[in-house]
């Protein structure tokens, strides 16, 4: 097409002139675009294959002939703007290219095979990369969303250009995000928000990222948008002067010293400004308040020399000194930061770096790439590359599209600490993260056995949140289980899925011996009897694929003993009796670890009570003491009701609460603790309280079975000024009246 003869001017026929004459503007407008383009691949690498870059262009323009953005633009505008933006970043030549080409298998007839045959495997593949998944394989947008990120995830892995390429196109979509209409504007802006902008920082293209955010409020929050514009506009000449003042005796310091260095005034982008207004409900001046410069220096040692001079004129705040030259952030970011008060007692936020660091803050990702082909450094890549492996190693279990972006976006909006082995190797957690999250990060073998923490030789519960700097030690035992509990207190997928695998799993075995269990109890009352059917049939004809996954449905609850012992045995009814005779054997209760047993809260059964299960769907067994008041109304279905028995081994404790009346007297309490303490039982808490002129006392205490609990009560009895002692249920669980977790 370039080829085309400008067509002659003919003052004879207007309209038609009118029409050449847009055809010619078109013509040099498609010459200049291609030119310019040229001109900056030139500029930012003299080596480039700029024949490579004129083919891309042409393929490009005869594939998306014809085809206009929501602007007007001729679409092929979109690509050059996409190539620019990749040469800004000085990226190869064939990123370049890719990202003139990045929309024709998504929308035009172009096949990957034609692309390969015309560009070769490596253009190909980052085109693929950054293509939507077909429409037409799902259900729903989300679905199809969710897919396309894992597939964009997996195409980055192979090759980091992938996401610049996609980063820029968002670029330009959100630069042209005004001619969109509306519904689709809100959508497009939310997605860069919850996913571009985060996956920008982690890559660390701030720069990119600003923007991304800066343009997504514009319509997000127009209002927001418009106020924050306006106000820093008003206050910019205030805080430019504020600013020069600040800097003044900085730059005397550093000339007296040799260094040489540029000082800048930061702008803060709109979003974080935003962000922190709703966030903390304060308004914009207390916000922008907040001053901030950079320092950028020739050399490392310079940027601590500055921070010492920075730190000699104005008084720093303390705990506010953060070293990440020595501690890269993971996207690798590198500065020293500080704050400091500066004149009229206001504080200033100060970064010093380097001219390198300082390009890699603003282009991250890209600036290692140029590293990896020439200059070396290519091991920083590799830390990239550590977070996206973290994320593709669960992204592959997460087979629901709506756990996936949850995933996602909890990994994307991650602040992370970094803590260390007693060996001194570091860790890189997010914040917030636990010891259980730190011993999943050392091994998933310490994870599942993590039994106690220490941080700095403390112990600490294992929901303690790390802090950046703690070097944490880990005692595993292999008794030691993970438990639903300890999920409440993970913050990384890893751990997360690891436990809940584990849970799973375990959850799964116990459900199968409980549902055998249960079934070869029931059994034995039919000896003799010949079944209609076989076991094996009417599994099948429930449904269940094998004889496990009927056990399994037996022993979770999801499936009544009574339908199945109904279909075999169809002329013998279950008897309705539901308590357990002395002749059978009940299914034997082992004490806590079982996942599909748990003990009513309502009244805390402990071995040696006499004791009924009751299958609840879903959860297995709950177990109650017979006397429990609460077990009637429960078992409103009789057939839900189980004859259980215990068989606990001895080490295992429950908790009982123990309630006692008595005289006041100096040293009573101490009395009872230790008649209680005698037996060998731990007090785990105690309160007491004044009723009518008597003293109350409730003690929590573990014991092994109602032998110990009888002579507890009877040493306590025995105390003077005691009137009386007693077991009792506890109060605060018994109106709920179900159960919780085992309390392991
Ligand atoms: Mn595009």
């Amino acid at each position: 097409m370039t080829d085309t003869p400008l067509p002659a001017p003919s003052p004879a026929q207007p309209a038609v002139q009118h029409q050449s004459l847009n055809a010619a503007l078109e013509l040099a407008g498609d010459q200049l675009r291609l030119q310019m383009l040229l001109i900056e691949v030139a500029a930012s690498d003299d080596q480039a294959d700029l024949d490579l870059i004129v083919r891309a262009y042409q393929f490009a323009r005869a594939q998306h002939e014809g085809q206009v953005r929501k602007s007007g633009q001729p679409f092929l505008t979109h690509c050059v703007e996409v190539a620019r933006l990749l040469t800004q970043m000085r990226m190869d030549e064939a990123t370049i290219a890719a990202g003139l080409l990045h929309d024709v298998i998504e929308d035009t007839d172009t096949t990957p095979a034609e692309l390969t045959r015309l560009f070769g495997k490596t253009i190909t593949s980052l085109i693929d990369g950054v293509t939507k998944i077909d429409r037409l394989s799902f259900e729903s947008r989300e679905a199809r969303q969710a897919e396309t990120y894992r597939k964009m995830l997996l195409s980055m892995v192979r090759d980091i250009r992938v996401i610049l390429i996609k980063l820029v196109d968002r670029l330009h979509n959100m630069r042209t995000l005004e001619f969109v209409d509306g519904e689709a504007q809100q959508r497009i802006a939310r997605e860069t928000l919850e996913v571009y902008a985060p996956l920008a920082h982690r890559f660390g293209l701030a720069r990119i990222r600003w923007e991304l955010e800066d343009r997504s409020l514009k319509f997000s929050d127009p209002e927001a948008y418009r106020a924050i514009r306006e106000k820093v506009a008003m206050t910019r000449q205030q805080r430019e002067q504020y600013i020069e003042e600040f800097k003044e005796p900085i730059e005397q310091a550093l000339a007296d010293n040799g260094i040489e260095a540029e000082i800048t005034g930061r702008p803060k982008n709109f979003y974080s400004i935003y962000t922190k207004i709703q966030a903390r409900g304060k308004p914009f001046e207390d916000i922008f308040d907040l001053l901030a410069i950079r320092i950028i220096t020739g050399s490392v040692r310079d940027c601590y020399h500055t921070l010492g001079l920075v730190h000699s004129i104005y008084r720093p705040l303390p705990e506010r000194i953060k070293d990440y030259i020595c501690t890269p952030k993971s996207n690798m970011y590198q500065s020293l930061h500080t704050s400091v008060v500066g004149p009229k007692g206001r504080p200033v936020e100060v970064q010093i770096r380097t001219w390198d660091m300082h390009h890699t803050a603003e282009i991250g990702i890209a600036a290692h790439w140029r590293y990896k082909l020439g200059l070396g450094a290519a091991g920083d890549l590799d830390s990239h590359f550590a977070w996206l492996r973290k994320v593709l190693e669960w992204q592959q279990e997460a087979t629901d599209p709506a756990e996936f972006m949850a995933n996602l976006k909890i990994e994307l909006f991650q602040d992370e600490i970094f803590v260390f082995t007693p060996k001194g190797d570091l860790h890189q957690l997010p914040k917030g993260a636990t010891p259980i999250d730190f011993a999943f990060a050392v091994h998933t073998n310490v994870g599942l056995h993590c039994l106690t923490a220490k941080v700095d030789g403390q112990v600490v519960p294992l929901g303690h949140a790390l802090s950046s700097g703690d070097t944490v030690q880990i005692v595993t035992s292999p008794h030691q289980k993970p438990s639903q509990s300890w999920l409440e207190l993970v913050k990384t997928t890893k751990a997360r899925q690891r436990i809940r695998r584990w849970l799973k799993d375990e959850s799964h075995t116990q459900s199968v011996r409980l549902g055998e269990e249960i079934l070869e109890r029931e059994f034995r009352r039919y000896r003799g009897v010949v079944p209609s059917e076989s076991l094996e049939h009417v599994a099948a004809e429930f449904g269940f694929t094998d004889l496990e996954t009927l056990h399994a449905a037996l022993g979770s609850g999801d499936l009544s003993v009574g339908r199945v012992l109904g279909r075999m045995f169809p002329n013998r009814p279950r008897p309705r009796a539901p308590m357990p005779m002395r002749d059978r054997r009940g299914i034997r209760i082992q004490g806590l670890t079982n996942l599909m047993i748990t003990f009513a809260r309502c009244c805390s059964p402990i071995p040696g009570d006499p004791i009924l299960g009751l299958i609840t769907r879903g959860r297995g067994i709950t177990v109650h003491r017979t006397d429990c008041p609460n077990l009637h109304d429960l078992a409103a279905d009789p057939e839900r009701l189980l004859p259980v028995e215990w068989d606990v081994p001895d080490e295992r404790a429950f908790t009982v609460q123990l309630r006692s009346r008595s005289h006041d007297r100096k040293y009573l309490l101490s009395d009872i603790t230790k008649a209680i303490s005698d037996t060998g039982s731990n007090i785990r808490r105690s309160a007491t309280r004044a009723v009518d002129g008597l003293a109350e006392q409730s003690f929590w205490i573990d014991v092994r079975d109602v032998r110990q609990v009888a002579t507890i009560l009877q040493r306590v009895s025995q105390v003077e000024g005691v009137i009386e002692v007693r077991r009792v249920d506890d109060e605060i669980a018994a109106d709920a009246g179900g159960a919780d977790g085992a309390a392991a």
